[in-house]
């Protein structure tokens, strides 16, 4: 498994694209601008990004109320680097306003160490809009390759 890191160009996504788009203006940002993602992966692509570019109105504004963290500041030090996601689904009727996103992200901290973050989140439709609800998380460092 390799943990080279791509540069990423102002105009491509922070989260790699998603489908064939993966230019930001394409990609993530009509869901910052306002737009509502269609299913959780996208969403989850889109708060990726807004963690990437420290648009924390979005995190914020896609977190349930009953789970965001009154603080949301405090980690613009963490740089992130890649996205990938490994699986994401919709449930199937009766729970359809519900979904799970697992995935793996890559930050570099202040010291420009390696770490990756792999979570399964889950999601929640509401009006018609789907939220982040929460996750299990696991927070490891990757063995120093630069
Ligand atoms: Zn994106």
């Amino acid at each position: 498994m390799s943990h080279t890191l791509t540069p990423v160009t102002s105009s491509e996504c922070p989260c790699g694209g998603y489908r064939q788009l993966t230019h930001y203006q394409a990609c993530c940002q009509p869901y910052h601008m306002g737009q509502l993602a269609a299913n959780p992966e996208v969403l989850m692509r889109a708060r990726y990004s807004a963690f990437a570019l420290q648009r924390t109105d979005f995190i914020q504004r896609t977190w349930a109320a009953e789970t965001c963290p009154a603080d949301l500041t405090g980690d613009s030090d963490t740089q992130w680097v890649a996205l990938k996601v490994i699986s994401s689904q919709v449930n199937p009727p009766p729970r359809q306003h519900t979904g799970s996103v697992h995935f793996k992200a890559t930050c570099l901290d202040t010291e420009g160490r390696q770490h990756c973050l792999e979570e399964r989140s889950r999601f929640i439709k509401r009006q018609g809009e789907w939220f982040y609800l929460d996750g299990k998380t696991k927070f490891t460092e990757v063995a120093a390759s630069l």
